[in-house]
């Protein structure tokens, strides 16, 4: 069920029997030359639309930007401060407070933006808000990265991941036609972290992190989908039944 979709006197009758929603975030970031530039919006939204599909459960529009700083140095990316994403998170938040949904669960689909949404969800605390504010991050989910140590072992990286680009290549096979597929070597770099954008395009220099995109399938996509689907949709029944405070 997707919010879009819906006139308000449909949310209305929604909210009299639950309040949960899920929101989808990700990035526009390079994912290097192997990867689309949507990656993490396209399969968070993926992911939290199936989940809504299979539970019945409203799922807000996309937020395709995020916290990109590290990427800025490759054309195509996109970047809110994290200033700026804090404050956008809390605004979603509390527009769906207002209305009286209690259980606000974000599927995220890219690392940078987790500090700064906890940081979100600990300052609406601090302000006095009730609720259950969660962030699931399909890919750190452990079932998930047992699956990609069996499929990937030490090649999945953390950026650009076969993983990822496995998920986006069964979403949007057609796309793949135009981008890289031959096979590099992989340097293990040990660095520091946060890198700002040039640091990082002098460690990462083709924007990938430790991995072998090119390792990508579609067949892996649709598992690893499913799977992330399947342990959301636990996850989720469990929020379910939690009492709002
Ligand atoms: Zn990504």
């Amino acid at each position: 069920m997707l919010l879009e979709n819906l006139s308000y006197v449909e949310v209305e009758g929604y909210l009299s029997e639950k309040d949960i929603i899920l929101i989808p975030i990700g990035s526009t970031e390079q994912h290097s030359p192997y990867g689309l530039i949507g990656t993490d919006f396209i399969t968070a939204e993926a992911i939290a639309r199936e989940v809504g599909k299979r539970m019945d459960i409203l799922v807000a529009p996309t937020l395709p930007y995020g916290m990109s700083q590290h990427h800025m140095a490759f054309p195509g990316s996109v970047t809110l401060s994290p200033e700026t994403f804090i404050l956008v998170i809390k605004d979603l938040i509390n527009s769906f407070l207002s209305h009286g949904f209690n259980r606000i669960v974000f599927i995220n689909g890219h690392g940078g933006n987790i500090n700064s949404v906890n940081v979100a969800f600990e300052q609406l605390k601090y302000e006095g808000r009730r609720g259950i504010f969660k962030l699931i991050s399909w890919f750190l989910l452990p079932e998930i990265q047992e699956i990609e140590k069996a499929l990937f072992g030490d090649k999945n990286g953390l950026h650009a991941t076969p993983s990822e680009i496995s998920i986006t290549k069964y979403l949007r096979p057609k796309e793949f036609s135009t981008k890289a597929h031959v096979e590099k070597n992989i340097e293990k770099i040990e660095t520091y972290w946060p890198l700002n954008k040039d640091e990082f395009k002098k460690v990462y220099p083709d924007g990938r992190m430790n991995s072998a995109p090119w390792l990508a399938k579609e067949k892996y996509g649709k598992l690893i989908m499913e799977e992330a689907v399947k342990i959301i949709e636990e996850e989720i029944r469990h929020i379910l039944k939690m009492k709002i405070l």
